[in-house]
């Protein structure tokens, strides 16, 4: 029996890693976390009885005393709860938190020699240096959730590092791949928030939208599989059959492909380095006859150029590029914002911070306090 920890349980990718979970015999759920889905906490842990819960929004906790009196349930909350869970010794830990709160659990429990199933992308663009520092000195694995890494990881197995010509992202383009670029001004939060092939958080939604998404991956790629910037691609693949591929130095190329549904990745990142049987439709390739390819637009998608310069510039470039993307986002999803200022804002930000290299964790706390200190007043004054 493998034991599972998730954080975030509530979001969509911590609900259908449960799903998994409830079709396989051989997972415990030894704790969950979420940040205030009270209700949906109390009724997935009385399913899955783990041993541990935390809610981080603190004014939920005696609600969700209340919803488990009885139950031998232990109950944790704020982000000192979640820093606890953290730190359970469990087979695998998937952090399924969203945005920048999802780091310092990654941290935390790579710290303490367990082993990650990592959604929260987050993590490693504000920290992957430090992440990459923990992983030289300890055994504790990192098995990458998001679809993107999951295929290079997946294509990489039994392949020698020095073989790799590239690795090759590939991305929807998302819902505005063919708008016209001078309409996107009028972009509405509906139309932002359905995404052609995916059914993902809110969050996540309009990072797809933007394509910073994509743009965080690429710095996710490089800190994950440590290979050099210029060896890491992305291209645009409406379908999302191909999850993204490996090129060798003899031309061969792998892709790992098939339905766009996150169980797949993370029932992958749970079963590593084997594989097991579940309830996904088989992939047609009749009735999905045509795959194409497409160069990203980066005049359209400016959040892309953002995320490459940050990774070139340097790792301040990246914390705050993080900070001030999931800030923005928040914004434009609480309609105080346009689309087009998400880019704007991310840059002023950028260009405005000062520059650290390699910065500690209270280095990254601070410049995330300036970050949101920073936007904040920008959004007032806009
Ligand atoms: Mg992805």
């Amino acid at each position: 029996m493998n034991k599972i920890g998730i954080l975030g349980s509530t979001g969509s990718i911590g609900t259908q890693a449960l799903e998994v979970i409830e079709n396989n015999s051989n997972y415990s759920v030894e704790y969950l976390s979420c940040f205030d889905s009270v209700d949906l906490l109390i009724k997935q842990s009385k399913e899955f009885r783990p041993q541990s819960v935390c809610i981080i929004d603190k004014n939920k906790e005696s609600q969700l005393a209340h919803g488990l009196k009885g139950e031998g349930i232990e109950i944790l909350s704020g982000f000192e709860g979640l820093w606890e869970i953290s730190s359970v010794k469990v087979d695998l830990m998937l952090n399924a938190i969203v945005g920048s709160d999802g780091m310092k659990p990654s941290i935390i429990a790579l710290n303490n020699n367990i082993n990650l199933a990592l959604a929260n992308k987050e993590s490693m663009v504000m920290a992957g240096w430090i992440i990459k520092d923990i992983q030289k000195k300890n055994s504790s694995k990192i098995i990458p959730v998001d679809s993107e890494h999951s295929a290079i990881f997946q294509c990489m197995i039994g392949e020698s590092e020095k073989d790799i010509n590239r690795i090759i992202l590939t991305g929807s383009g998302g819902p505005f791949r063919s708008r016209d670029i001078d309409s996107f001004q009028d972009i509405t939060l509906q139309e932002a928030l359905s995404h052609p092939n995916w059914e993902m958080g809110s969050k996540i939604t309009i990072d797809s939208a933007t394509m910073m998404n994509k743009g965080l991956e690429y710095i996710e790629a490089y800190w994950l599989f440590d290979l050099p910037i210029n060896k890491i691609d992305i291209i645009v693949h409406p379908q999302s059959i191909i999850h993204s591929m490996v090129e060798f130095l003899d031309g061969s190329i792998k892709a790992q492909m098939g339905e766009p549904d996150m169980k797949v990745p993370i029932q992958y990142a749970f079963s590593y380095p084997y594989r097991i049987e579940n309830l996904i439709e088989p992939f047609n390739f009749i009735q999905n006859n045509k795959l194409t390819f497409e160069e990203p637009d980066l005049n359209k998608f400016p959040c892309i150029r953002l995320a490459k310069d940050a990774l070139v510039s340097g790792e301040s470039h990246q914390v705050v590029l993080n900070v001030a993307n999931d800030l923005v986002v928040q914004k434009f999803l609480d309609k105080k914002i346009s689309f087009n200022d998400i880019p704007n804002m991310i840059e002023k930000a950028i260009s405005n911070h000062s520059q650290i290299s390699n910065p500690t964790l209270s280095e990254i706390q601070a410049l995330s306090d300036w970050t949101k200190e920073y936007l904040n007043k920008e959004v007032i004054d806009a």
